[in-house]
């Protein structure tokens, strides 16, 4: 599982003089396990778009289906992962990575343990996030996010910050993630290289209001 189905998706922000359309009638369909990754010059509508997949905006027009049902506020299953991480300053590592599944009783000791040692942050369980650089903290991110065992990972230029090194590194850690366990990859970057490295198929999206201009099949050997 793991399918993602936009159909005519409109997203509208504001009201009146106010209106502005982020996203104009939008279509694409993402198969299950399909690394797919999103291009489009900045303001266009990829957040908009990644955000009412994740269910925290609700479409204007037009719906977003997951698995065939249509999406209803934010849910484990579809983990998100931004540019800036979203860890909870004051906890640990550890406690930010169990804190998902501790929500919903469901904490795997092998699996979080094991998740430490795939994101290379053994050692850090109990420090803070900003005693950690940026690639750790995006790593912890990670780490965060497949606690719960997403179908679905959406991820909004998560390594835009980082520099070229640690990029190429988390780029090759987030393959063998996706390789390894089946999961489905949206990726959002306004990076061409990035977004031809990565992904099955590149989305080419207009200038706002977003629509999709074009969608490349990608045959490259990965890295
Ligand atoms: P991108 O991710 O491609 O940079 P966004 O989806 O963030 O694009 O934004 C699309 C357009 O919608 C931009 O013009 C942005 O300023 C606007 N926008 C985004 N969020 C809001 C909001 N909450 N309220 C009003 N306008 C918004
Ligand atoms: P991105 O890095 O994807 O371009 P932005 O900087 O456009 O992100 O937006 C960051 C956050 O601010 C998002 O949650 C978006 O919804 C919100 N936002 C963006 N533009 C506006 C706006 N014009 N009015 C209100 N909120 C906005």
């Amino acid at each position: 599982s793991g399918t993602v189905n936009i159909q005519d998706l409109t997203k509208v922000y504001g009201e009146g003089d106010d209106e502005l359309v982020a996203v104009d009638g939008m279509d694409l369909h993402i198969e299950a396990e399909e690394f797919v990754t999103v291009l489009g010059p900045s303001g266009c509508g990829k957040s908009t778009v990644m955000e009412c997949i994740a269910g925290y905006l609700e479409p204007t027009e037009g719906e977003v289906l997951v698995n065939g049902e249509p999406v209803e506020g934010p849910d484990p299953s579809r983990g998100v992962v931004f540019q800036e991480n979203r860890l909870f300053p004051w906890k640990t590592i550890n406690q930010n990575v169990r804190f998902g599944p501790q929500m919903r009783n469901a904490v795997d000791e092998d699996r979080i343990h094991s998740l430490f040692g795939q994101m290379g942050l053994e050692g850090f369980e109990d420090a803070y996030p900003h005693e950690l650089s940026g690639g750790m903290q995006q790593r912890a991110e990670l780490a965060r996010l497949l606690a719960n065992d997403p179908d679905i990972m959406l991820m909004d230029e998560p390594f835009s910050g980082l520099d070229a090194m640690t990029k190429e590194l988390m780029q090759e850690n987030l393959l063998d993630v996706w390789e390894d366990d089946d999961r489905t990859v949206l990726f959002i970057t306004h990076d061409v290289e990035e977004a031809i490295l990565l992904a099955d198929r590149v989305v080419v999206m207009t200038a706002r209001p977003g629509q999709v201009k074009d969608v490349i099949d990608v045959d490259l050997d990965r890295p």
